[in-house]
């Protein structure tokens, strides 16, 4: 069955660009809501936002969700990846204002605080979108690809000069709480030598060296080092799976990502719905559910660091 929230779960930091802070409330909805923010520092007009694929707007280093009437929301994909691997369906997200805050730069303060309160099952079944057909999206810098299987799986490579990231690839199946023990604790990074043409852009000004892994060669600045040896991979796919919670139900396919990024898996997701013939919502059985991220989590698989 779809699920949410059992109860309102409220979340105070500040944004990882903006550098304003924020206080963010996931509150419960009913089945087939979905997820949808809701600006509440926003007195007029329509300040709901849908998080779905096509209300994207292109932004650099994050994911910004926009509504007819402008009201936007930025840097969504961490909340999105710990709602879609905790298995939570419907969500009413309330913020006060334009960032959700970044915390500790991985999704594992939202991980711990969704499992803590406990899910809510709602009386209607979970319908999944099935991937019948591969889509593809490739770009000077790299390609995204969807294509059938059984559950959600997943596979990245990354490859940067600097020798503390250099060339990672990982694969993993998000079943059985996979997302919870291997991805959500890891942390977005970045290269200190673009630390100055962020802050030069108006980005990354809520960036410290506690909540984004930084790097400069060989070395990594920030204090107590790497959470994973390749955590610079397991932070893409965790931005991965939240950019694909966007299609609005859970996926059965596996994804793959070289030197993907939040653009290049949303225009992924575009390519899919292009193709009438790539997809189709099915209703989800026990065989299957027992597939998806989100079911089958121990309280104790989560990571020490939340
Ligand atoms: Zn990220």
């Amino acid at each position: 069955m779809q699920t949410t929230v059992r109860a309102p779960i409220t979340l105070d930091g500040v944004g990882l660009h903006s550098g304003r802070p924020a206080r963010l409330t996931i509150r419960p909805a009913v089945a087939d809501h979905g997820v949808w923010f809701k600006r509440t520092d926003i007195r007029l007009g329509d300040t709901l936002v849908p998080a779905i694929w096509d209300s994207v707007e292109r932004s650099p280093l994050c994911t910004r969700i926009v509504n007819a009437a402008g009201v936007a929301v930025q840097t969504i994909e961490h909340v999105m990846a710990a709602l879609a691997g905790c298995g939570v369906h419907n969500a009413l997200i309330e913020i006060d204002g334009p960032e959700v805050p970044i915390l500790d730069g991985s999704a594992a303060p939202f991980v711990r605080a969704i499992l803590d309160r406990g899910l809510r099952r709602l009386p209607e079944p979970v319908r999944a979108l099935e991937v019948l057909a591969p889509v593809e999206i490739r770009t000077a810098k790299g390609w995204a690809r969807l294509s059938p299987a059984r559950g959600l799986s997943m596979r990245f490579h990354i490859d940067f000069d600097d020798a503390a990231i250099g060339t990672q690839e990982k694969t993993l199946d998000l079943s059985n709480g996979t997302f919870v023990r291997e991805l959500s604790d890891s942390r977005t990074f970045c290269r200190q030598a673009d630390v100055d043409a962020m802050h030069a852009q108006g980005l990354a000004l809520g960036g410290t060296l506690e909540n984004a892994v930084v790097v400069e060669g060989d070395r990594v600045l920030s204090p107590g080092g790497l959470r994973h040896a390749d955590e610079a991979v397991r932070h893409k796919m965790l931005d991965a799976l939240g950019d694909l919670a966007l299609a609005g139900k859970p996926l059965l396919g596996h994804y793959e990502g070289f030197r993907a990024g939040h653009s290049m898996t949303n225009l992924l997701l575009h390519e899919l719905f292009r193709n009438p013939d790539a997809f189709r919502m099915v209703e989800i059985d026990e065989d299957t559910r027992a597939r998806l991220p989100g079911v089958n989590i121990q309280p104790q698989e989560i990571p020490a660091v939340a």
